[in-house]
C-alpha cells in the first residue's frame, strides 16, 4: 500500500489525485473514470468471490466483473492455484508451450471454430480478423454498425457517414480519414441497410463485423423476422457476397452461453461464422484474447498463408493457464448459476424502477443483461441513447453508497459470476429501492431542465 495521508480526505480521492498528475484522466481505459456518472472513481485494492473492497476498507458486490471475464468471480482458488504454479516455472518463454495448445482445444471444442490464434487483446484480435478477410478475400470494405465496439482500431473507431451505404468518417481525432474511408457503418437490426449496402458495394465488401449480442452500448439483442434472427440473415447475406461474416465475441464468448452468443442462435439455426473474435472470460483475469475461423480461411495466416500477424506476448504461459483453469471450471452449473442470479436480479431491479415510476427497458443475451432508462424499445444505436442518464448516474451512486457496484455509464451490461450467492444478491435486492427512488427524483429534475 503507498503512504496515505490519515485525514479525512478519503484514500480514493488522494490516489485519484496522484493518478491525474502522471496518467491523462487519472485512468488506464477512459470508462474507469466515472464521467458518465461523476465522483471519483474508486480504487480497488483486493477483490474476492462477488465482492470488491476499495482502499478506503469499503465493500462492495461487484456487478462489473472486470467488465466481464470474471465468470467464476474474483480471486477463485483453484484459477489462483493454477496461476501460481504456473508463474513458479516462469512468466515469459517466447516458445510454443503446452497451456496454449490445451486452451486452443478447449475453444474449438466449444465453438464453431476450426483453428484459432491468441492475441493479448480484444483490440488485437479484430484487428488482425479484419486483416485476414481483407487478405483472404483480396477485397478491402469493412462493414460496422452504429454502437458496436470492437476495441480501439483505427478503421472501426468510425461514425457513419452522409447517408447509408456511405463510407465513415473518422471517430475520434487522431484516426486519419484514409483509415475509415473504406468503413460502412450502418444501424444495428436494419436488414434494409445491409441489404442496400450489399447491393451497392458487394464486390468490394471483405468483411461484415459484429457484435454476436451487442453489449457495448447496452444489451441490444439481435432482433428476429419470421423466425429468422438477424446474424443468421447477416451469415447468408455475406456468403452470397463472398464477404466473410466475423461476429465478435470477445464480450459474449463463454459469457452469454456456454457457446457463447452463438450458442443462443447459429447453434440453432445451422451457420457458423466464418471468423469469430474472443477475449474476457477466456483469460481468467489475465490479457489474452483469440480470433479464429474456418481453416480455410486461419491458413491465409503467417506463417503458413501470406497474411502478417505476430505477438511477443500472444499465448503467454500465465495468461493461458487462468483462461484454461477457468473455462474447465466454467461448466454448466456455473451457467444455470449466473442465469438464475440474473433473473433474480433483473426481475428485482425492474420491480423495484417500476414502484418508483422510473420508466425503463431491461434486455439480456444469455446471463448477459442491462437496464436501459427509457420506455422505448431498444433495437440499435438511436434507441439506446434515449436512456436518462442523469437518472442512471444517480441510480448508480445510490447503489454505490449501498455496497454495490454497477458499470459506472449507462451504456454498459451488468455481469454477475458464479460466485454471487445469496449474500451477495441480497445485498443488491436491498440497496435497490432507495436507489430507485433516487433515479426517480433525479429523473424528474431532468425532466423539468428539459421543460
Ligand atoms: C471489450 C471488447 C473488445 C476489446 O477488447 P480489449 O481487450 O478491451 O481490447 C472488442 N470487442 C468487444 C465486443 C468487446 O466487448
Amino acid at each position: 500500500m503507498p503512504t496515505l495521508d490519515q485525514g479525512s480526505v478519503p484514500a480514493s480521492e488522494q490516489l485519484f489525485a496522484r493518478a491525474k498528475a502522471v496518467t491523462p484522466g487519472g485512468v488506464n481505459s477512459p470508462v474507469r473514470a466515472f464521467n458518465a456518472v461523476g465522483g471519483t472513481p474508486r480504487f480497488m485494492r483486493e477483490a474476492k468471490g462477488a465482492w470488491l473492497t476499495d482502499v478506503d476498507d469499503n465493500r462492495y458486490v461487484d456487478l462489473v466483473c472486470s467488465w466481464g471475464p470474471m465468470l467464476l468471480g474474483h480471486a477463485h482458488p483453484e484459477v489462483q492455484a493454477a496461476v501460481q504454479a504456473a508463474v513458479a516455472r516462469g512468466t515469459s518463454y517466447g516458445t510454443p508451450t503446452v497451456p496454449e495448445v490445451e486452451l486452443a482445444e478447449e475453444i474449438v471444442a466449444r465453438t464453431p471454430v476450426e483453428e484459432i490464434r491468441l492475441v493479448s487483446s480484444g483490440t488485437e484480435a479484430t484487428m488482425s480478423a479484419i486483416r485476414l478477410a481483407r487478405g483472404f478475400t483480396g477485397r478491402d470494405v469493412v462493414i460496422k454498425f452504429a454502437g458496436c465496439y470492437h476495441g480501439h482500431v483505427d478503421a472501426l473507431l468510425a461514425s457513419a457517414g452522409s447517408g447509408l451505404a456511405t463510407f465513415a468518417v473518422p471517430g475520434t481525432p487522431g484516426v486519419p480519414a484514409s483509415s475509415t474511408e473504406l468503413t460502412l457503418v450502418l444501424p444495428y437490426n436494419d436488414r434494409a441497410a445491409v441489404e442496400a449496402a450489399f447491393a451497392e458495394h458487394g464486390e468490394r465488401i471483405a468483411c461484415l463485423i459484429t457484435e454476436a449480442a451487442p453489449g457495448n452500448m447496452g444489451v441490444v439483442p439481435p432482433g428476429s423476422v419470421d423466425g429468422r434472427g438477424f446474424n443468421g440473415f447477416l451469415a447468408e447475406i455475406c456468403r452470397r457476397h463472398g464477404a466473410l461474416f466475423i461476429s465478435d465475441e470477445v464480450m459474449t464468448g463463454f459469457r452469454a452461453t456456454r457457446e457463447g452468443a452463438w450458442g443462443l442462435d447459429g447453434k440453432h439455426e445451422g451457420w457458423t461464422p466464418d471468423l469469430m473474435t474472443f477475449g474476457k472470460v477466456m483469460g481468467g483475469g489475465f490479457p489474452a484474447a483469440a480470433f479464429g475461423g474456418r481453416a480455410e480461411v486461419m491458413q491465409t495466416l503467417s506463417p503458413v498463408g501470406p497474411v502478417y500477424q505476430a505477438g511477443t506476448l500472444s499465448g503467454n504461459p500465465v495468461a493461458t493457464t487462468a483462461g484454461l483453469a477457468t473455462l474447465r471450471l466454467a461448466t454448466d452449473e456455473v451457467y444455470a448459476h449466473i442465469a438464475s442470479a440474473a433473473e433474480t436480479v433483473k426481475a428485482a431491479t425492474s420491480e423495484a424502477l417500476t414502484r418508483a415510476g422510473v420508466a425503463h427497458v431491461v434486455q439480456a443475451a444469455g446471463t448477459m443483461f442491462s437496464v436501459f432508462f427509457t420506455d422505448t424499445p431498444v433495437t440499435d444505436f438511436a434507441t439506446a441513447s434515449t436512456t436518462d442518464v442523469a437518472a442512471y448516474a444517480a441510480f448508480f451512486h445510490a447503489m454505490l453508497a449501498r455496497g454495490v457496484y454497477l458499470p459506472p455509464s449507462a451504456y454498459e451490461a451488468w455481469f454477475l459470476s458464479s460466485a454471487h450467492d445469496d449474500d451477495a444478491i441480497g445485498a443488491i435486492l436491498a440497496a435497490l429501492p432507495e436507489a430507485a427512488q433516487a433515479a426517480a427524483e433525479a429523473s424528474n429534475t431532468s425532466r423539468e431542465v428539459v421543460r
